[in-house]
């Protein structure tokens, strides 16, 4: 079976792929390849136009579906208590296109300068979407979140977007200094694809 990630990020098609396959294994169900975009020859971009996670997610699943494939997307970012909520859907371009990863951490550093440490809350949620063809308006999503504090300043050097800020209080480290295995025990993502291959393998089973 193939499915299509909304998506040309090779990294979260290993991802994906990982993490289904792992369910299906378990499932005794057949593996999973997963294609991306480009590989159903898809070049445009998709406008992420929606007001919530879930919301981008079902749009980029469904798109998918509607040309005929098993549709499969994620969408994530970093909400911020104190900045009720954004950068949200935002985040990725919250200091504008192109994005920047450097800026848009200077300018959560800047809008939360007079935030004492106590209201630093925040969290990282990502949410996970599918869609199947001949019933694209018909959605799952499901979302996983990871609860954190925004620090005052850098710290660690690995990892990309908000990590370097982003504390994950019960390891007292960084996004940007735990390891691979560390994130992949406690992220956001990491509890979003286990929703989400378990959802899916249900489905799959349903259908079959
Ligand atoms: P995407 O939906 O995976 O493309 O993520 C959107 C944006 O959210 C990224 O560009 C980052 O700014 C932010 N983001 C999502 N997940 C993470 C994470 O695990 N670490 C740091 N930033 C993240």
């Amino acid at each position: 079976m193939e499915i299509v990630l909304a998506s040309n990020n090779k990294h979260k098609v290993v991802e994906l792929e990982y993490f289904i396959n792992k369910m299906c294994a378990e499932k005794g169900l057949e593996a999973i390849k997963v294609l991306t975009l480009r590989d159903i020859g898809f070049n445009d971009d998709i406008v992420e136009d929606g007001e919530t996670f879930e919301e981008n997610a079902f749009i980029k699943a469904s798109t998918v579906a509607r040309m005929g494939y098993i549709g499969v997307a994620d969408d994530s970012g970093l909400c911020v208590d104190a900045l009720g909520g954004e950068p949200g859907v935002y985040s990725a371009r919250y200091s504008g296109e192109p994005c920047d990863d450097r800026r848009n951490n200077e300018l959560l550093l800047f809008k939360m300068k007079d935030v004492p440490a106590e209201k630093r809350t925040a969290k990282f949620v990502s949410t996970i979407a599918f869609a199947f063809p001949g019933e694209p308006g018909k959605g799952f999503v499901c979302r996983g979140e990871c609860p954190g504090t925004i620090l005052f300043d850098y710290r660690g050097t690995g990892g990309f977007g908000y990590d370097p800020l982003f504390l994950y209080e019960p390891l007292g480290k960084t996004f940007a200094e735990v390891n691979a295995e560390e994130k992949n025990a406690i992220s956001h993502r990491a509890r979003a694809m286990a929703l989400f291959a378990e959802m899916f393998s249900k489905e799959i089973q349903k259908r079959k």
